[in-house]
């Protein structure tokens, strides 16, 4: 059975400066390839470890993915360590050495003999194309094992992976088994709560298997399907997507990249209805996030984001009697923003927001004291308390999240 391994290469890696996102990609590539990854392995810009990492690769996996330290710096020695452990010589390619030669000529830039390396490639193995940047990818064996190298800046890496390793891989390593995945998304509704209700499917479940994912204010769950076939894993993922629906469908909004407000658009959409939000702490953020959405012109009627009480009181005409009385953090002042802003924007709904995100108390109203209000056509308004927690920012997309939980229940 096949066994990959990635090792990424860079001290910025190590140093926690950027994170290691080649391996995360390269790694859901394989497991669409229907092939194992079972170590990552990550090593700065430094020669005898990179050896000592490619050695030890070498005698422990089939196959071994090598991202970064390809370029034309001197901190750049994945090609020589890897000649070295893999007992292989560098030529120069011609192509490769064209294409840099005229890269410079073309700016007027002279060339280094730094920039040469990068034409550099292993004699023996097998060149894949870089049509985003300079280094090319390489594929050599030795011992039995394949090596694969790949430049660190992701687009390149991406762009090789796709046009030249996916077509390589389907032939030189045809695997017998698919492995596929689907996120099942689903809001209102706890994970202590929605895990109860599906217990004993999680506990039976090895194939497609079941695994609960932490979300900001909702819960997800990913089925994650091995099979000969990708229509076959499918299949299999369908059917038991079935089964969960019917004990937790009624929370379930989407899947994969589908998102919220996405969902939210479709059913206001097909009941001709449109959205107008009054926001305070939020300060317009809930109506951003529908309105990064294409199409959301039809639903989303506007938003008025009055921060200061002042405002409140001249663009929303929330009474000033009502501010000294009942605080701008209250049930009251919520309600009133919604009926406001649905009747200035002519909305079918609206929603309000106001609340407290800290980091200091105010109007004796604690940090994470939150009102959402929610006017329905000629419904009565909606008004619902929360008390969140965390920094001002969790506070603040935690009430986004909530308004739109709200919406769609
Ligand atoms: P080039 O040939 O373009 O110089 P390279 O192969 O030398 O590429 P590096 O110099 O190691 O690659 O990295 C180039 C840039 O790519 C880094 O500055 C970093 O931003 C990004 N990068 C490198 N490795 C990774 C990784 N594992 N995950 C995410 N980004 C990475
Ligand atoms: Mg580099």
């Amino acid at each position: 059975e096949m066994n990959a391994e990635i090792i990424s290469v860079g001290s910025e890696l190590l140093l926690g400066q950027i994170a290691d996102t080649n391996a995360q990609w390269i790694s859901q590539q394989l497991a669409h390839l229907g092939i194992n990854v079972y170590f990552h392995h990550t090593v700065g810009d430094n020669y005898s470890r990179l050896k000592d990492v490619m050695k030890l690769a070498n005698n422990r996996s089939n196959l071994v993915f090598v991202t970064g330290g390809l370029g034309p710096t001197e901190d750049d020695l994945t090609r020589e360590a890897g000649a070295d452990v893999l007992n292989q010589q560098l030529e120069t390619n011609q192509q490769v050495l064209a294409k840099i030669q005229t890269f410079f000529e073309l700016r007027d830039i002279p060339m280094t003999e730094n920039n040469q390396k990068q034409a550099l490639v292993l004699k023996e193995g097998e060149v894949f194309p870089n049509n985003e940047g300079m280094a090319p990818g390489m594929f050599v064996e030795f011992n039995q094992t394949g090596w694969i190298f790949l430049p660190g800046v992701p687009r390149e890496m991406k762009s090789i992976f796709l046009e030249s390793i996916v077509p390589f891989m389907r032939e030189y390593y045809p695997v017998n088994e698919q492995i596929v995945s689907r996120v099942l998304k689903f809001i209102g509704i706890g994970e202590s709560i929605l895990e109860d209700r599906i217990f004993d499917l999680m506990e039976a479940q090895t194939n497609p298997t079941i695994a609960p994912l932490a979300g900001e204010g909702e819960v997800t769950l990913r089925l994650t399907a091995k099979a000969k076939t990708n229509e076959e894993a499918l299949t299999a993922i369908s059917s038991l997507q079935e089964q969960l629906m019917m004990r937790i469908g009624d929370y379930y909004y989407g899947k994969d990249d589908e998102s919220l407000q996405q969902k939210i658009l479709e059913i206001l959409k097909e009941n001709s209805y449109t959205l107008a939000s009054a926001e305070s702490l939020t300060g317009g953020r809930f109506i951003d996030q529908f309105i990064s959405v294409p199409g959301a012109s039809a639903v989303i009627a506007g938003s008025v984001v009055s921060y200061q009480t002042q405002a409140k009181e001249n663009v929303l005409h929330i009474p000033k009697s009502l501010i000294e009385e009942k605080g701008t953090v209250s049930e009251q002042c919520a309600r009133e923003m919604a009926e406001q802003v649905q009747k200035q924007m002519q909305s079918v709904i609206s929603i309000s927001f106001t609340g407290n995100a800290g980091p200091n108390a105010s109007e004796g109203k604690p940090v994470g004291s939150v009102y959402i209000g929610l006017k329905i056509g000629n419904q009565d308004t909606v008004v619902k308390a929360f008390q969140f927690s965390g920094s001002r920012e969790n506070i603040r997309n935690r009430t986004v999240k909530k308004g739109m939980e709200l919406l769609f229940n």
